[in-house]
Formats: C-alpha cells, sequence, structure tokens
C-alpha cells in the first residue's frame, strides 16, 4: 500500500498537470477546464496545470465585491470534504508528496510540537477569510492573501518555473517573491528533518479538509476489544496521531501506514455514516 499510494500520488500530479508543453513555452492554460477546481492544492498559475486550485479560487470569489458567497467553491469542499476528509492530502496532493519525498533524504528527523497544528486554523481565517473579504469592502476589491504571501506551492509550482521561463518577468522581482522564496526554502529545509511542516503547520486546505474527518464518509475506526495498548500505531504514525485514541483526528492524512503496523488488526478503514456511539468514544 506504500507504494500504491506513492502511484497514486504521481499518477495525480500528472493528471492535475497534464500540459507539459507549457513548461518550455512558458503559457499558462487558460481555456475552459480552467473553471473547474481540481480537489487538491496545485497553483491555477502552474504552466502545467489544467485545473483551478479550490483555495486560489476561494480567496478569488471572495475578495470580488460582487461575489459575497461561492457556492461552487464551497460546495465543492464540502462534498469532497465529506467524503474523503483528510484523505486528499495523503494520496492526490502534489505539495503534500514533494515534501514526502524530501523527507526521505537522510537528514537527523525530529519531531513536531503538536500546538503547531493549530497555526493552519488561524491561517485559514486571516489569510484565506478575513483579509480577501475585509479587501473587497474597504477598497472595492480584495486580494488572494495566502496566495500572495505565502502559499509555498504557488512558488514552486508556478513563480519558480514562469521566473525561469519568461525573462520579462524576472524585471518586477522584489521583496515579495523575497519572502515567498524564504517561506518555500524554510519548508524545504524543515522538510528534511519534519514529516511534511507545510501541511501539518501553514496549509489552509489541509485544515478545511480536516474537519471533516471525524464525520466523512471515508473513515477509520478502532475495535477497543481488540486493542492491548501496544502504541505500535502511534509510534509509526509521522503525522503525530495516536490512531487508538483518535482514528479521525483532523491530522490524519489516511496513509494506512498504522493499519499495517497494528499487530491485533485492531484499525481499520470503513466507508459509511458514523454512529453516534462510536463517534462519541472515538473523538
Ligand atoms: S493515523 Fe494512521 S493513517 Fe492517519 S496519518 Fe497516522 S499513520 Fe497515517
Ligand atoms: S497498534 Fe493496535 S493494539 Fe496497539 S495501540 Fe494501536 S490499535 Fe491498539
Amino acid at each position: 500500500m506504500v507504494k500504491l499510494r506513492g502511484w497514486v500520488q504521481l499518477f495525480s500530479a500528472v493528471v492535475w498537470n497534464p500540459m507539459l508543453g507549457n513548461f518550455i513555452s512558458g503559457h499558462i492554460y487558460r481555456g475552459k477546464l480552467k473553471q473547474i477546481c481540481i480537489p487538491a492544492l496545485n497553483c491555477y498559475s502552474c504552466p502545467g496545470a489544467i485545473g483551478s486550485c479550490p483555495l486560489g479560487s476561494l480567496q478569488t470569489v471572495l475578495a470580488d465585491p460582487f461575489y459575497n458567497f461561492s457556492f461552487y467553491v464551497i460546495g465543492y469542499l464540502l462534498v469532497f470534504g465529506s467524503i474523503l476528509g483528510r484523505w486528499i492530502c495523503g494520496w492526490v496532493c502534489p505539495f503534500g508528496m514533494i515534501q514526502e519525498w524530501l523527507h526521505r533524504v537522510p537528514f537527523p528527523k525530529m519531531l513536531l510540537p503538536r500546538w503547531m497544528g493549530g497555526v493552519k486554523y488561524g491561517i485559514l481565517a486571516v489569510f484565506v477569510l478575513y483579509l480577501p473579504m475585509a479587501g473587497a469592502k474597504s477598497l472595492g476589491l480584495g486580494e488572494p492573501a495566502f496566495c500572495k504571501y505565502i502559499c509555498p506551492a504557488g512558488t514552486l509550482e508556478a513563480g519558480l518555473p514562469l521566473l525561469g521561463l519568461v525573462p520579462g518577468l524576472r524585471s518586477a522581482l522584489g521583496s515579495l517573491f523575497a519572502l515567498k522564496l524564504f517561506i518555500l526554502l524554510l519548508v524545504v529545509v524543515v522538510s528534511f528533518m519534519i514529516f511534511r511542516p507545510f501541511c501539518r503547520v501553514l496549509c489552509p486546505l489541509g485544515a478545511i479538509y480536516g474537519l471533516f474527518n471525524p464525520v466523512s464518509w471515508y473513515r477509520y475506526q478502532c475495535a477497543r476489544e481488540a486493542c492491548t495498548g501496544c502504541g505500535s500505531c502511534a509510534a509509526v504514525c509521522k503525522m503525530g496521531v495516536n490512531p487508538a485514541i483518535r482514528p479521525n483526528s483532523p491530522e490524519c492524512i489516511r496513509c494506512g501506514d498504522c493499519l499495517r503496523s497494528c499487530p491485533q488488526g485492531a484499525l481499520s478503514s470503513k466507508y459509511g455514516i458514523n454512529s453516534t456511539t462510536e463517534a462519541a468514544a472515538a473523538e
């Protein structure tokens, strides 16, 4: 399953970015398919991208004073979140895959302080929701603040390739790009030591999908009568989850490592609506 997940991640990255010729010409595809969001974080301006990033789309509509609410983007996130939760992060997000590759580099590994997982909810509230809407109200047009000031996926997938391909863009480089490059380099270096630091600390899309984990259709369960409390599952979890206690933690990306590690077979995945008693016990 480890290999299967790796192949699915790679396949998804190609499916979201099939316009490979644009990596030579320096164009951005702007056809009809760009009106459709893909479920994962993949920059709209990436030369290879065929669809839109849901986070970028959400900020764009919130920043426009004529669209106070986007039923399409919100509905899209609700549908994918309520069916799959953070399975999307673990299996079909290209930027998550890149961080996992970086983490394989031999380097001393570290644990992430648990409280840092809460930072992404603040970034969601301020940069994705508040700033675009506040700009739309006070200035008449807001800006996609997360994309503009933070998103390292955009810097890697769009900023750097376009700078290499379109010489005219280089004269426009300034302190904002320096900030974004610094954030990207920080994520790259920290990824050597910590598993998926961007997903765990900064990603607002992971924050949204994580909120659905406890109620999503695809979910995990722990058979209490079979679990001996040995801790093997928590020991293998690189996202810092103890699935014996919280099988549907918002931090779980459904990688499946814990399912394979349990000597008792107490952990399993399932599809369907959660029963009230199980939810109360598990969460
Ligand atoms: S709880 Fe299990 S499936 Fe979730 S991230 Fe940890 S090891 Fe992966
Ligand atoms: S590995 Fe299995 S038996 Fe051990 S604590 Fe986790 S769920 Fe329980």
